[in-house]
């Protein structure tokens, strides 16, 4: 793969996600040779995948090129491939690309979605971990829109415009308050020939409440805020079976609709070859409090990926899978490889926990800042700020910002395309195949 001979010790990272991207910047005056993996050649922005899914932002907005991060980093290798498995023993990856030997590896891989065992919802359920995902939930969701224009048939109508997301974290909150907005400011006008008040959004929690890891107080004005706009918003529901027209619940009910979108979970992802007595709770790799793996000298594991229980007296089972933890996961590690190379005591890593929030809608946000807690329309700046702050590029963050703008302005979301061929035969059928 044209990587070139060092002396100097190289540092393979598997992910250029918010700590892979961290750690790889963070060890730029280190003399190693630094060799990042990514099966994207560009860095995704997740917290606003919601946004790409309900038509507020285009996918280039919240993306940006990997090659682009590092253009400046002459001890940086990026290369396209996906890490299929990792060889311990003798100090090499498999990748799709050939083979490499490290001295140095960083799992820093992420996670992906977690079904938790429902084969039929991971058959028939809409997901939103990736770029690619986001995109096609905006397709699904505007075509069925589409559909229903098109059927005589009432229930069939109904179920194509009935929307369920589950899983009542940030993420479930967000986009179903992005729907609920959608179909107020967007899809009314789009579809004058369909009465809009029939379209119906759910949002599912197995749990009795939303925002989990958030205050009592953040999780209860998010349902008002939800139901204010519409939201049916349904606690301690948990969803066991989805054929891809009916929703069945753990309690025996059943919501007829062609769409479900799965916000509940995630868990650890990562190439095979790593022994499995370090995987525990959430598919996540067992790491010590300097995020080595247990058993081995010379890899490391960071962000959603590891798992590090019993350090911190505040997550016993381990850090949140949050942005913070993975960026200030990667930017440790960067200050203690070169400790690593020069014999000295390591930092263990210690999460600064800035506080939490959430999006409902417009001038609607929930913020906990420790024992601050705010709602409303200042949460909602703070919350569009931060992200701001967070987006990678000047590019994304102008772009992201001006979108935003306009959309608070005009009520427009510009980007409903349907990005997916027209198979007329496909028309009516569940269209995740195209
Ligand atoms: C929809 C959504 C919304 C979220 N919202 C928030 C939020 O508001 N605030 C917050 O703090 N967190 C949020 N999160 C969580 C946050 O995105 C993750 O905690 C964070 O991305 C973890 O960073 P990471 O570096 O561990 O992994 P990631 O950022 O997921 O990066 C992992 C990278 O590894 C690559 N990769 C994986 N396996 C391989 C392989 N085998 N070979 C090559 N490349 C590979 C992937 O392509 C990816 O680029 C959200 C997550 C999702 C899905």
């Amino acid at each position: 793969m044209n990587i070139p001979k060092t002396d100097k010790p190289r540092v393979v990272i598997i992910g250029g996600g918010f700590g892979g991207i961290q750690l790889a910047r963070g060890l730029a005056k280190t003399p190693v040779q630094v060799v990042l993996f990514d099966r994207n050649n560009y860095h995704t922005f997740q917290p606003l995948l919601y946004q790409v899914s309900t038509a507020g932002l285009e996918p280039d907005s919240i993306a940006f090129p990997l090659r682009k991060v590092f253009k400046k980093q002459p001890n940086m290798f990026f290369r396209w491939g996906n890490v299929e498995r990792v060889v311990p023993e003798k100090n090499l990856i498999e990748t799709s690309i050939g083979d490499l030997e490290y001295d140095y590896l960083v799992f820093a891989s992420g996670s992906t979605t977690n079904f938790f065992g429902m084969k039929s919802v991971a058959d028939n359920a809409m997901p939103m971990k990736s770029v690619s995902e986001a995109l096609n939930l905006r397709s699904t969701v505007l075509q069925a829109f589409e559909q229903a224009t098109l059927t005589d048939d009432a229930k069939e109508r109904q179920e194509l415009m009935t929307f369920v997301v589950v899983g009542g974290g940030p993420t479930g909150v967000e986009t179903a308050g992005a729907l609920s907005e959608l179909k107020k400011h967007v899809l009314q006008h789009d579809f004058p020939e369909l009465d809009l008040r029939l379209m119906r959004i759910y949002l599912l929690e197995a749990t009795p409440r939303l925002l989990n890891g958030m205050s009592d107080v953040a999780g209860e004005k998010a349902v008002a805020f939800l139901q204010e706009m519409g939201v049916n918003v349904l606690l301690g529901a948990a969803v066991k079976d989805f054929d891809g027209a009916t929703i069945r619940l753990q309690d025996g009910s059943a919501i007829a609709s062609k769409t479900l979108i799965w916000a509940a979970g995630v868990v650890g992802e990562m190439p095979e070859g790593i022994d499995k007595a370090a995987i525990v709770r959430g598919n996540r790799i067992n790491v010590d409090a300097y995020n080595r793996v247990q058993g081995h000298k010379n890899i490391f594991a960071i962000g959603d990926v590891a798992s590090m229980p019993g350090t911190d007296e505040r997550y016993p089972n381990g850090h949140p899978m949050v942005a913070p933890v993975a960026m200030q996961q990667g930017q440790l590690l960067a200050r203690n490889l070169p400790k690593i190379l020069a014999g000295q005591d390591l930092e263990p890593f210690r999460y600064f926990d800035k506080g939490s929030m959430a999006t409902v809608g417009r001038n609607k946000a929930v913020v906990d800042i420790h024992k601050v807690r705010f709602q409303g329309w200042l949460a909602w700046v703070a919350w569009l700020g931060l992200h701001l702050l967070m987006l990678v590029g000047f590019r994304n963050k102008l772009v992201v910002m001006i979108n935003w703008v306009w959309n608070y302005f005009s009520y427009d979301r510009g980007t409903r395309l349907i990005v997916r061929p027209y198979i007329k035969e496909e028309r009516n059928k569940d269209v995740k195949a195209a």
